[in-house]
Order: C-alpha cells, then sequence, then structure tokens
C-alpha cells in the first residue's frame, strides 16, 4: 500500500471531466471498476463518488507504465496522471464518454482482494452478503448516490430552518423516557448501578422544554430509537427532522412543514410542489379512503352504498346496515376487461386475509356478472350502480361489516392491493395533511385507551367536554403528513396548562404518583410560563426514500439494521466480556430454549 508522493494530488473527481477538459494534464484517484486487456490496448473504467473516467494506455504508452496498467485489478486503488483528449469510440451512457485519460503514469494506492460480490448497480448477490461488506455495497453507485442526496437534503433542511429563525439545538441522547408507544432503548448505569438512561423515542419532552426556555424555534436532525418488533419499513434508529415553534397554531405549524418540503423539493430535485397542501380531516381520509395515510396518486374512493340498499332483501348487507355497520364499495373504473375472473378471486383472498368476511363484487358488460345479483332486484341494482358511478367497463368490489371503521379499514386496503394488481399508474409527489386526528385509540389488547399521538398533544378545544364521557369522540390538535401513502410525519400542538396535563396523564391510566415521577419536570416547567407550542417531526428517512424512489430504508441509511434488527458488517449487537456486565451490577438470564 502505498501513501501519496509529495507533489502527487488529485486535480479532478473521474466524474466531473468533459470535453472542456481536453488538452489538460489531470490527476485522478479512484477505484478500478474495470480493467480491459486488449493486447496493445488497455481501458481502464477508474470510479469515485462522482463517476467514472476511462483510462486508455496504447502503444505510444511508456512500457514501464503501460506494464503497470496490466497489473491492475478489480477494486485496486490508482493514482493516474496524464492528458485528457478525445475518444475514438464514445460511450452516450456516462458523462463523460466522450473524453479518456492518456495516462502518462498510474500507481496503485491499494490493493484489493477479489471482492465477495460484484460491486455495480444490478448485482443479484443476496442483501445480507452486501450488508456483511456494506462499505463495498455502497461503492455501488445507486447507493453512493443516494447516500449523497441524503446529505443534501439534510443541508437543504439546515439552510431552510435556519433562515427561518430556527435554532439547531442537540438534545441528549442518555435521556429519562419520553414515550412515543414503543419500547425504550435502555442503557444501565454503571455509577447508578441499577438505574437505567432510556435512548430518546424522539426528544420530545426536551424540544418542549426548550420553548420553556425561550429559544422559541428548535429544530434538530435528531436520531430516534425506537425498541419495536420490526417490520419491512422500520429500523430500530431512524433520523427525524425535529421542530417546534412557540406562539403558534395548527395553520403556523403546517405552514413551516409545507414551506420546509417545498424547499427541499425544488432545491434537491428542481420540483415544485404546490403549496398550500391539501388538508383532509382524519375521518374524511378513512371514509373516502379507508386510511389515515391515503396514497392520492389515485382514486377508486369508497362510497357508501347503505341508502341504496335501505331495506334491501340480501342478509349480508341488510343485516350490516342493521347492525349500524355499512355496505360499501369501491369503482374499478374501465377495469372491467382487464381484470379476470381469477384476479376476482385472488382480491377476494386478499380480503379475507384483511378480516373480511367476503367480497361481493359485479363486473359490468354486455351483461352483467357478478356474485350477489340473484339477491338483488333490477331497482336496488340500479341504486347501487347511480351511487357508486359505475357503468359498462366497471368492476365494483363491496364489502359489509357490523362495524365501520372495519369495513373502512378493509376497503382501504384492497384498495391499494387492487392499484398495485391492475398497475394503476402512479406518479409524481401527493402530499397532504391529516388533520383532526383522534386523540385516543382503543387498544383491543390490553381494553385501555391510549393515545393516538402522544399524551403531551392538545385535546381541540371543542372536545374538551367528552373528555371523561366519550374518549372515542376526542379530537387532537394533531396532524399528520402524507406522501403517496407514506406517513412522513406526526405533530400537535401541546398541551401547556399542568392542570389539563395531569388530567390527560390521569385518563391514560396513569397515576399522580406515577406521573410524578415520570414527567414530574414537565409539570413543573409548566408552572413557570410555558409559551404556547407545537410541532412537529418528519421522518428524514422515508422522505429520502421517496425522493429517490428506492424501495427500502435500508438504501437510503448508510449502516442500517436488518429487520431483526442486527447490524451485519459489525455483528451487532454483541456479547460483552463477564466483567463488563458485572460492573454494570446486571446480570443475564439465559433463554431456556428447550
Ligand atoms: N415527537 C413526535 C414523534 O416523534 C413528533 C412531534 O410530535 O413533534 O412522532
Amino acid at each position: 500500500m502505498a501513501e501519496l508522493l509529495g507533489n502527487e494530488r488529485r486535480t479532478h473527481y473521474c466524474g466531473e471531466l468533459r470535453e472542456a477538459n481536453i488538452g489538460e494534464t489531470v490527476c485522478v484517484m479512484g477505484w478500478v471498476k474495470k480493467a480491459r486487456d486488449l493486447g496493445s490496448l488497455v481501458f481502464v473504467d477508474l470510479r469515485d463518488r462522482s463517476g467514472i473516467v476511462q483510462l486508455a494506455f496504447d502503444e505510444n504508452t511508456e512500457k514501464e507504465v503501460f506494464a503497470r496498467a496490466l497489473e491492475l485489478k478489480t477494486e485496486y486503488v490508482v493514482s493516474a496522471t496524464g492528458v485528457v483528449r478525445e475518444r475514438s469510440s464514445k460511450n452516450p451512457d456516462i458523462p463523460t464518454g466522450n473524453i479518456e485519460i492518456f495516462a502518462s503514469s498510474v500507481r496503485v494506492l491499494g490493493e484489493s482482494e477479489t471482492p465477495p460480490f460484484d460491486i455495480t448497480d444490478d448485482c443479484k448477490t443476496n442483501e445480507e452478503l452486501r450488508l456483511t461488506h456494506r462499505y463495498l455495497d455502497l461503492r455501488r453507485p445507486v447507493l453512493q448516490n443516494n447516500i449523497i442526496f441524503r446529505a443534501k437534503v439534510a443541508k437543504s433542511v439546515r439552510d431552510y430552518l435556519c433562515d427561518q429563525g430556527f435554532i439547531e439545538i442537540e438534545t441528549p441522547i442518555l435521556i429519562k423516557s419520553t414515550p412515543e408507544g414503543a419500547r425504550d432503548y435502555l442503557v444501565p448505569s454503571r455509577v447508578h448501578k441499577g438505574s437505567f438512561y432510556a435512548l430518546p423515542q424522539s426528544p420530545q419532552l426536551y424540544k418542549q422544554l426548550s420553548m420553556v426556555a425561550g429559544f422559541d424555534r428548535y429544530f434538530q436532525i435528531a436520531r430516534c430509537f425506537r425498541d419495536e418488533d420490526l417490520r419491512a419499513d422500520r429500523q430500530p434508529e431512524f433520523t427525524q427532522i425535529d421542530m417546534e415553534m412557540s406562539f403558534v397554531d395548527t395553520d403556523d405549524v403546517l405552514a413551516v412543514g409545507e414551506g420546509l418540503i417545498k424547499h427541499i423539493f425544488k432545491d434537491c430535485m428542481g420540483v415544485d410542489i404546490p403549496t398550500p397542501l391539501p388538508r383532509y380531516t382524519f375521518r374524511e381520509c378513512m371514509e373516502r379512503f379507508g386510511s389515515d395515510k391515503p396514497d392520492l396518486r389515485f382514486g377508486m374512493e369508497i362510497v357508501n352504498l347503505n341508502d341504496a340498499l335501505k331495506g334491501c332483501g340480501f342478509p349480508v348487507f341488510a343485516s350490516a346496515i342493521e347492525a349500524g355497520g355499512s355496505v360499501r364499495a369501491i369503482n374499478l373504473k374501465g377495469y372491467a376487461e382487464k381484470l379476470s375472473r381469477k384476479d376476482i378471486d385472488k382480491l377476494a383472498d386478499y380480503a379475507k386475509g384483511c378480516g373480511a368476511k367476503g367480497l361481493a363484487w359485479v363486473k359490468r358488460g354486455e351483461t352483467d356478472g357478478g356474485s350477489f345479483l340473484k339477491h338483488m332486484t333490477e331497482d336496488e341494482l340500479q341504486a347501487i350502480y347511480k351511487a357508486a358511478d359505475c357503468e359498462k367497463g366497471d368492476v365494483l368490489l363491496i364489502l359489509a361489516d357490523n362495524d365501520n371503521n372495519r369495513v373502512l379499514t378493509q376497503l382501504g386496503q384492497l384498495r391499494v392491493e387492487a392499484a398495485n394488481r391492475l398497475g394503476v399508474e402512479r406518479s409524481g409527489y401527493n402530499f397532504l395533511w391529516v388533520v383532526e386526528m383522534p386523540f385516543f385509540e382503543y387498544d383491543y389488547e390490553s381494553g385501555e385507551w391510549v393515545a393516538m399521538h402522544h399524551p403531551f398533544t392538545s385535546p381541540m378545544d371543542e372536545c374538551l367536554e367528552y373528555l371523561d364521557s366519550d374518549k372515542g369522540k376526542v379530537r387532537a390538535k394533531a396532524y399528520d403528513l402524507v406522501l403517496n401513502g407514506i406517513e412522513l410525519s406526526s405533530g400537535s400542538i401541546r398541551i401547556t396548562d399542568p392542570a389539563l396535563q395531569a388530567k390527560i396523564f390521569d385518563l391514560l391510566g396513569l397515576s399522580k404518583e406515577e406521573a410524578q415521577v415520570k414527567f414530574g419536570y414537565l409539570l413543573e416547567a409548566f408552572r413557570y410560563g410555558a409559551p404556547p407550542h407545537g410541532g412537529m417531526g418528519i421522518g428524514l428517512d422515508r422522505l429520502v426514500m421517496q425522493m429517490v424512489g428506492a424501495t427500502s430504508l435500508r438504501d437510503v441509511v448508510a449502516y442500517p439494521k436488518m429487520q431483526n434488527a442486527k447490524e451485519l458488517m459489525t455483528d451487532c449487537p454483541a456479547s460483552v466480556p463477564a466483567e463488563a456486565i458485572a460492573e454494570l451490577g446486571i446480570s443475564i438470564v439465559k433463554e431456556d430454549k428447550a
């Protein structure tokens, strides 16, 4: 391995050389992507973070240099100097394709063993092997560009928020628990044996206390940690653009949030996002799309067939309506020809997988076909068609249930599945705010009401009267930002009245004593002049993923964890020496594997 020689310095990145550089003597440094030995000619593709340039060696190359070129192997680190010249056979696929460097010297700065997989964008190697050698994986241009783009987004965030008067404040990582609805990662204290720090699920309470402290506008590109059973689109640690501002209401926070989004998209992609972004209430989202994070890039909205079916004789529909539930449908407009009977059966299976009792359907054509037509009168059918705007060429998918929310959620899932199966064209960036979120959510498992956002969220003024009598009716000053069916952000206006905060803790089943132990410092702070405040946290990983069109968070996080929360490159989590554990005053209980 070599160090740089005294006068050996890079003059250009590989990917930035163009015809304008022809005739210049340049020095580039990078990794050998490919070396081709054509007998009297050697071509080497040299790669760095900016792209690729071709080095050329021919019969006019000094013998010694030519011999060294022949020794270059894939992924060797090389320094090459030479004159930029026009290529005889051009490559229109790469930005440097019109030129090459006629190398007058070449030096190996670092040799490489044969890498365990091909370092190319279309590499088919399994992800585990790639993650084990993430430093090689990250050399693949697609990942390298994602990570560089991510840095650009982070800078753009800082630029915008600093311009808007936000102050970047680092909040601690070793903290007392902040609840966001997940399990904490705990860190044992050596000095205070038996006590634990929690890693922040978010900087929530610190940012609120920063408002009490008078900073007025706070932001942080903050790492958050949530120990959840991992689903495909989660990482145990993730990054949030975290913000909080004082003397604001919902409109002010949303204005900053959408201003930020607009700025980032313009700055990093040249894309204009029209603002203000549309706002939908939670209820409207559920009624129209069966989801609190609807994908607005396509229609197929849910329609309620209750009025059309009032008094109908078909027991499946009639009983759902009688029980206070509903019969609802989505119209796959114009897809009758494309959707085979087999496809419909698959959608029916999917609906059952979502908990639906069965899928009723009708396909309109020269003659109408369907699963329930014989149970309907002609008038009822016409009423359904009218309600759902169902014409010749359309397919109607219908679900019925005694529980309205259930039928909506199932239809919402079916809507997305049908769009996926039909390959419905979805392009662009469709943002929306979901506002007036429910304050409480009933947890069927524990039989308790839990906070849908977090317990520091302010209920809407007009709902305060229902706090005791009808929790399901209480809406919150909480809002989510949704992009193309993905929840990007949530936030709220906070409670600042210590009495109301104490009441909410109480309603969430936290005794006075528990509340005091866990959040006494917050309640106390509110006694010393707390300005009205609110904020939000935007998931940076998910935002970048959408912007670059990646399909996995792992493609936009430099060193991600697998779904089982392991990081393969460093093999973590890992065991530690027994002394280190003893020093912490804790002992490990071995799981009985039997
Ligand atoms: N702390 C919240 C979260 O992480 C965001 C917010 O309310 O500002 O979801």
